[in-house]
């Protein structure tokens, strides 16, 4: 039999390893170009942007995200047209941020 004690460190372990990897994972969506202000997306014009917003996908559900919102933000200077998508299986909300023209 094994003893309580090394179970509730074996589960204490891989809740850590499971924390860890979903903030690497979360990292590297924030590095990825229009997740934050500081790196947005260049379009043309706002008909690219619709064209950009209708690819996002949740990568956990495989389902398209559906917009939420949409609004302005000046960031260094620029103004940002920001894009709020959330996703219709796991309600996980992304902003995108776009440059447009
Ligand atoms: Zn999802």
């Amino acid at each position: 039999m094994i003893a309580l004690p090394f179970v509730l460190l074996a589960v204490l372990a891989a809740l850590a390893v499971v924390t860890i990897r979903g903030r690497a994972a979360r990292r590297r969506e924030l590095a990825q170009p229009g997740r934050a202000p500081s790196a947005p997306l260049e379009v043309e014009d706002f008909h690219a942007l619709e064209a950009r917003v209708s690819r996002e996908r949740c990568e956990a559900c495989q389902v398209d995200f559906k917009q939420s919102g949409e609004g302005s933000r000046v960031h260094e200077g620029r103004r940002l047209r920001v894009v709020r998508l959330v996703c219709p299986r796991c309600e996980d909300e992304r902003e995108l941020f776009f440059q447009v023209g």
